[in-house]
């Protein structure tokens, strides 16, 4: 099949190319993300392989379904940047790569815990200069400590065992609960509970119309003064303005995100020589106790591998008519 890929990066290349999944397929790498302006790239192709924050919007779809294209192959696990009703309607089917690494981002959020709490990042930088006072640098052990988890799908699990490992208490709340992390000691509560006990808080669920906006001024006031919030799943959970509020008054004590809900403008790119226009990105990052990364959470080489291998797999399934194993379905 001939694919058009959006939003390449040097690393899509590497470890597509290299992929033993990649068989027939050919692809031409666009750097420019996929929107309405840019889908007429796609003229000619069979499908587009598109991340996170390409716009799938029902005019984006109506172009490429007009100009030939046949399947959209999502290289990530989320799909909320996609009108599923109007993909569905122009008969457009949109395949995903569910499972990656699950661990790679639930790595990567204990990874943010463990900066924020114990300010390794403040640390190497006062050494590089010489100093190595440890004044303020005061963390806190996790041991014993209430981790609360909202999502325990694949990623929630595999950070829900991480912290197990800690010596945590785990509470966890999910519309489907996981009989086998009860086994293994997390304790599934209600949402209000959850916000009540947790010492520190971390996101896995999807972005649904249900989840949006989760953390708000109201969740924030029923959480532990000072509780640390952890986001690496996707930033429409957070209403960014009040965790800015509950970070002045210290009502939120730490916050990590590897999500944000107006990335689509600022991540993936070098804004070094730019002024950045986003007032509130750049509050947040003023704070000392919140630490933001650029949406890196699945950047590990076993997460990139698996990436390349189950979307070229997805494309030839769809080549060779057989079942998708990875559509995304209408929700009922
Ligand atoms: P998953 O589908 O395995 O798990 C999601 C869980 O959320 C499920 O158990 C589901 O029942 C639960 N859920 C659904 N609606 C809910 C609700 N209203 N309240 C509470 N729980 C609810 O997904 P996953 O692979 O574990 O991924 C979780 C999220 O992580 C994805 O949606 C994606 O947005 C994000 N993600 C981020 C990165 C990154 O690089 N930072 C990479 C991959 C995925």
């Amino acid at each position: 099949m001939q694919i058009a890929f959006f939003n390449t990066k040097s690393y899509d290349k590497t470890y597509f190319n290299q992929s033993t999944f990649l068989k027939n397929h050919q692809i031409t790498y666009f750097e420019v993300p996929l929107n309405l302006q840019t889908a007429k790239l796609a003229e000619g192709f069979d499908g587009v392989c598109v991340f996170v924050n390409d716009v799938l919007d029902e005019a984006t779809l109506k172009k490429l379904a007009g100009i030939g294209v046949k399947i959209i192959a999502l290289r990530c696990a989320g799909f909320n940047n996609v009108d599923l009703e109007a993909a569905h309607r122009l008969s457009l089917p949109v395949v995903r790569v569910p499972a990656y690494s699950p661990e790679s981002v639930a790595e990567h959020a204990v990874a943010l815990i463990l900066t924020l709490n114990r300010k390794t990042h403040r640390a190497y930088n006062r050494v590089r200069e010489g100093n190595f006072s440890i004044e303020h640098l005061t963390g806190f052990n996790l041991f014993n400590k209430t981790i609360g988890v909202i999502g325990t799908g694949l990623i929630g699990a595999s950070f829900c065992k991480i912290m197990l490992g800690f010596g945590c208490k785990v509470l966890a709340y999910d519309i489907q609960e996981n009989p086998s992390l009860v086994a293994e000691g997390v304790s599934y509560t209600s949402l209000r509970e959850l916000f009540a006990q947790t010492d520190v808080l971390s996101l896995h669920c999807p972005l649904i119309p249900a989840t949006t906006h989760l953390i708000n001024a109201e969740t924030i006031s029923q959480m532990k003064p000072g509780v640390m919030i952890i986001n690496t799943s996707r930033g429409g959970l957070v209403d960014t303005k009040a965790a800015i509020e509950g970070l002045k008054t210290g009502q939120i004590g730490y916050l990590g995100i590897d999500v944000y809900e107006q990335e689509a403008n600022l991540f993936f790119k070098d804004h070094a020589d730019n002024v950045i226009q986003d007032d509130v990105i750049a509050r947040l990052i003023s704070f000392p106790n919140v630490l933001v990364t650029g949406h890196l959470g699945f950047f590990t080489q076993e997460a990139l591998e698996e990436i390349a291998h189950i979307t070229l797999q997805n494309l030839t399934e769809f080549e060779e008519h057989i079942p998708l194993t990875n559509q995304v379905k209408l929700p009922k």
